[in-house]
């Protein structure tokens, strides 16, 4: 019994330490998890009395097409309903994409180091990944248009990118998608588009109509707090998006999920707060590190990845003493940094004790 030969050098998905396990394993009561880029608040209160309203349908299968938030979303972003394809959370939509449209001997751009579900889901197809250093946390992006060959299908672009916070500016991201050959397709993944307070921030979705190799990616994990039931969904144009439909599973996203979603939408005072206070919380975080003249990357989701220098694991493991789960720089590709997702106001300041206590042993 053998798998293919593409899944050999890859490992499952190292996701962050769950909470229980750690209060079990270090006998603590008190575990606070910033490593995931998830929401302090939870989601919002809309979703509670939607949730208990699904619960009678669920003996019954979704509506795999997601046909009530379908309508929904595309007034949301402003398009056709035909334009999106949803998915169980935006990593299955990239999974999707790469499914459909990656085989042995193509190849796909991204930058390195940024989200690793571009790379791994192309490992699987048996594509080849040419991953472009970031230049400082940003991506470089005449590099990456020169990595670009006849064999390239899709190039991954991060925005803000995971782990840095970076982001691209409008004018950068636009000059970059009219260099790209047309028939390869530009993915700008925003899963913490809600939190981005850049005013030059590109407004992506309306670029599809003279831009249909462009897929634009969402999320309802981060900013609307729904990361448990999955639900992300890409944006692009009604062709391209129609004819990656047969790669989705027929019940891939669930009816909680989709109800969830559904009302989350409405509470956009919901986002607006959280935004505020995220973008509290990144402050007083570059606050710590400008005192300490540690160095740190200008961050534009909910989470900062610093430099502490000292190795990411003894910094995992002092925190994970203390209760605080946080993302191993080692991991990311920042041997001595280490990423934090921005906690509530309360939890920010803990951390910034933590680390106070850390970085002065
Ligand atoms: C979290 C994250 C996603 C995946 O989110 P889903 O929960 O699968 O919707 C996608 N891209 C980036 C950059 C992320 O950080």
């Amino acid at each position: 019994m053998k798998v293919k030969d593409t899944l050999q050098g890859l490992t499952p998905y190292q996701p962050g330490k769950p909470v229980e396990e750690v209060k079990r394993e270090l006998g603590l009561e008190k575990v606070v998890k910033l490593a995931s880029n998830e929401n302090p608040y939870g989601c919002s209160s809309n979703v509670k009395d939607a949730i208990q309203q699904a619960f009678s349908e669920v003996a019954v299968y979704p509506d795999g097409y997601a046909q009530r938030l379908r309508t929904k979303v595309a007034d949301h972003v402003g398009v056709n309903e035909k334009q999106l394809m949803f998915g169980n959370g935006s990593d299955e939509v990239i999974l999707m994409l790469c499914r459909a449209v990656l085989s042995k001997g193509d190849n796909i751009v991204t930058a390195a180091p940024t989200f690793p579900q571009y790379r791994h889901n192309a490992v699987i197809e048996g594509a080849e990944v040419k991953e472009v250093p970031l230049v400082n946390g940003e991506h470089d992006l005449d590099e990456m248009e020169k990595a670009i060959d006849a064999n390239t299908k899709i190039v991954f672009v991060c925005n803000p990118n995971n782990p840095t916070g970076n982001y691209l500016g409008s004018e950068s991201f636009y000059n970059f998608l009219k260099r790209v050959p047309k028939d390869v397709i530009v993915v700008s993944d925003e899963a913490y588009k809600e939190y981005v307070i850049a005013e030059d921030y590109p407004d992506t979705i309306p670029l599809i109509a003279d831009h249909p190799n462009l897929i634009v990616l969402r999320t309802f994990s981060k900013a609307y707090g729904l990361a448990s039931l999955r639900v992300g969904y890409g944006v692009g144009e009604e062709g391209l998006m129609q004819s990656l439909d047969p790669a989705r599973e027929p019940f891939n996203t669930s009816s909680i999920g989709q109800l969830a979603a559904y009302n989350a939408l409405d509470d956009q005072d919901f986002i607006e707060e959280c935004k505020t206070k995220n973008r509290n919380g990144i402050e007083a975080f570059e606050a710590f590190c400008e005192k300490h003249n540690l160095h740190y990357y200008p961050s534009q989701g909910n989470f900062i990845l610093m430099d502490l220098q000292i190795p990411g694991s003894e910094i995992f493991d002092a925190l994970l003493k203390k209760g605080y789960i946080v993302r191993n720089g080692e991991a990311l590709g920042f041997p001595t940094s280490v990423r934090i997702t921005v906690g509530s106001e309360q939890q920010n300041k803990e951390m910034i004790e933590e680390l106070t206590t850390l970085i002065s042993r």
